[in-house]
């Protein structure tokens, strides 16, 4: 199991499916209350559920996890990604720091490795999330507003990767992923993690 989390426009989501694509892994794919965006494609990027239908799957125990973000809820179905795990195959899970806390503390027989993707800056999260969300000026400062206390769960990750260029930090989180599954050597550096969210939170 691998998890990315990251404060909402980073780029966890292009890199999950780059992961996925190169890697051969299977994304875990979450049910959300939220509605679709422009290019979102329904059972493909989400199961887009209403909240009734959300809080059946509550009550049914469905859920390996569940969180709620951004006021909206968010979950992972435990059926298909046990399915693939007992398969032996490897699945990938782009969720947030409530739901990556939940899937550890099971203490599941499967190996698990979680990153944590930081923007170079925050001009530059603006700029991403401004693109993205161009329709709706309100969910970027609603998503901006969230960053500084999203970004103090950097802590809690195996490791965290700072997406300034997409090829490099999807390099690396590749060749984390082979080191800890070779139990190869890590290149990684947390001091200058620290550094750098100290610059972004100053
Ligand atoms: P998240 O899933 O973390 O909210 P996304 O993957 O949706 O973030 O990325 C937010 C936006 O930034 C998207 O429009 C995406 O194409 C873009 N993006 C992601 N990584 C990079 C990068 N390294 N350089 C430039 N743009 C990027
Ligand atoms: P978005 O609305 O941008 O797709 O996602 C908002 C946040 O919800 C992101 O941090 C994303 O990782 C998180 N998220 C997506 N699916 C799940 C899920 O199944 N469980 C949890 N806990 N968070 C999720």
């Amino acid at each position: 199991m691998v998890i990315l989390s990251s404060p909402s426009g980073a780029g966890k989501t292009t890199l999950v499916k780059l992961l996925s694509k190169n890697k051969n892994f299977h994304i875990s794919i979450s049910h959300t209350t939220r509605t679709p965006r422009l290019n979102e494609i329904a059972d493909k990027d989400y199961y887009f559920v209403d909240h009734d239908k959300f809080e059946n799957l509550i009550k049914n125990e469905e859920f390996l996890e569940y969180a709620k973000v951004f006021n909206h809820l968010y979950g992972t179905t435990r059926t298909p990604v046990i399915e693939k795990l007992e398969k032996s195959e490897n699945v990938i899970f782009d969720i947030d720091w409530q739901g990556a806390d939940q899937i550890k503390n099971k203490k599941l027989n499967y190996k698990l490795i979680t990153f944590f993707i930081l923007p170079p800056s925050k001009e530059i999260l603006f700029e991403r999330l401004s693109n993205r969300d161009m329709k709706d000026k309100l969910i970027v400062e609603e998503r901006m507003k969230e960053f500084s206390r999203d970004v103090l769960h950097w802590i809690n990750y195996d490791y965290v990767i700072i997406n300034d260029n997409l090829e490099e930090c999807y390099s690396k989180i590749n060749s984390l992923i082979d080191a800890e599954i070779n139990n190869g050597s890590k290149d990684y550096d947390k001091d200058f993690i620290r550094k750098h969210v100290e610059k972004l939170t100053s």
